[in-house]
Formats: C-alpha cells, sequence, structure tokens
C-alpha cells in the first residue's frame, strides 16, 4: 500500500521540522511548506490524503487557505492553532475542517488526530455503500428513495442530488459553488438564488426550521452543513 502523503502548511520550523519527523516513523510521505502560497500550490498539484494546517502563516490567514481548499477538494484537513478560544475553533471547523489541535501538541496527540481523519473520513467501499444515512435521515442510492425514521420524503430530482452531497460531508461544509457545480450544469450561470429556492424546499421536506436547524445549517453566504451524525444522536 503506498504510504499516504500529509501536507503541512507551518511556517515555524521548530514545529514542522519534529513533526515531519514523527510522521515519517509513523510510516506518512510528508511534505512541508512553509507559506500559505506554496501550500495550495502543492495540494493542487501533489494532492494529499490529509492537510495539517497553520492558522497563522506569513502571507495569509490560515482559514482563507482552508476555504480556497474547500471550494474544490474534501481533503481532509486539521487546522493547528495558537489561539485556544472557542470562536476560531467553531470558525475553522464551520468551514469545513475536520478537527483542530491547540498549539503546544505533542507529535503523538497530532498523530492520533491524523488516524481518528483519516479512519472518519475513509471512502465506503467501492460497489457497496448504496446507502448513506446520517441519525435518522437514510437515503437510497439506488432506488433513489429517501426515508427519515422510517417514513418515505418525496424529492425532486435536484432536492435529492443537493441532499446526496451535503449528507456525503455531514459534519463539514459544502461550499455554494461546489453545491452549484455539481447539482446543476457547470456553465450555469444562472441566479445562484436558485441554490436556496432549492435547499428551502428540502429543508421544509425534512421538516427543518431553517431558525434553529437540526440537519441543514446555514454558513452564510460561503455554504451550507448537514449536521454530524453525532450532533443528531441528541
Ligand atoms: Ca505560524
Amino acid at each position: 500500500m503506498a504510504k499516504r502523503r500529509v501536507l503541512l502548511i507551518e511556517d515555524e520550523d521548530s514545529i514542522s521540522e519534529p513533526l515531519a519527523a514523527a510522521l515519517q516513523r509513523e510510516g506518512f510521505a510528508p511534505a512541508v511548506a512553509g507559506t500559505m502560497a506554496e501550500g495550495l500550490e502543492s495540494s493542487r498539484t501533489h494532492p494529499p490524503d490529509l492537510i495539517l494546517l497553520d492558522v497563522m502563516l506569513p502571507d495569509g490567514d490560515g482559514r482563507d487557505a482552508l476555504r480556497q481548499i474547500r471550494s474544490t477538494s474534501r481533503t481532509p484537513v486539521i487546522m493547528l492553532t495558537a489561539r485556544g478560544d472557542e470562536m476560531d475553533r467553531v470558525i475553522g471547523l464551520e468551514l469545513g475542517a475536520d478537527d483542530y489541535v491547540t498549539k503546544p501538541f505533542s507529535a503523538a496527540e497530532v498523530m492520533a488526530r491524523i488516524r481518528a481523519v483519516l479512519r472518519r473520513t475513509a471512502a465506503p467501499a467501492p460497489g457497496g455503500g448504496s446507502e448513506l444515512q446520517v441519525g435518522e435521515i437514510l437515503m437510497d442510492l439506488d432506488t433513489r428513495t429517501v426515508t427519515k425514521d422510517g417514513e418515505p420524503v418525496e424529492l425532486a430530482l435536484k432536492e435529492f442530488e443537493l441532499l446526496r452531497m451535503l449528507m456525503e460531508s455531514a459534519g463539514r461544509m459544502v461550499t455554494r459553488t461546489a453545491l452549484m457545480d455539481e447539482v446543476w450544469d457547470p456553465n450555469w450561470f444562472g441566479p445562484t438564488k436558485t441554490l436556496d429556492v432549492h435547499v428551502s424546499s428540502l429543508r421544509k421536506k425534512l421538516g427543518d426550521d431553517p431558525a434553529t436547524p437540526r440537519y441543514i445549517h446555514t454558513i452564510r453566504g460561503v455554504g451550507f452543513r448537514f449536521a454530524s451524525p453525532d450532533e443528531l444522536l441528541e
């Protein structure tokens, strides 16, 4: 099996050097980028299996880098943050980070997070996985049917595709651009209002309240996030 590539975007050598060494010891193939520009370039030219992303980079904010990464890819991202406050954590996770670690951290702690994130985001086995389930919502991809608590939910074609994309990334944000590109024709230049109309109708059919959503959360102006399985346990 090929070694899994981990891209580390971090400008401080005192952090990246020991971390890269630890990654290597643990059987990963690490790559280090010291700036945001270099990191984004590397993630495009040599797509990694996972990205460790520092928040404070010399040429920009790691959260902007995350936004850019998420506009084109679902590669798992773990944020490395020096700030422990809740606001940063929430913003990072809403922008689509899979996890975060607060500095100072031990290499062992980071390795444990990497393994957990890779396990959680592992693609379903090809050929299997004709069902998608998050909480009480179950989607059968073969029969193209959706049930909530076992009760059928009738969806139009676009609504089904929207829900599929959101559920495939449950717990992570999907950008408006990604949804528009995937669900509508890539050459669609129509108003993005269409997206909101479809999300609104999808919510209605799922019995979701836009003011206090259980399933589909709005990240204003950026995208939408379907609740993670853990959130739906409550
Ligand atoms: Ca830094």
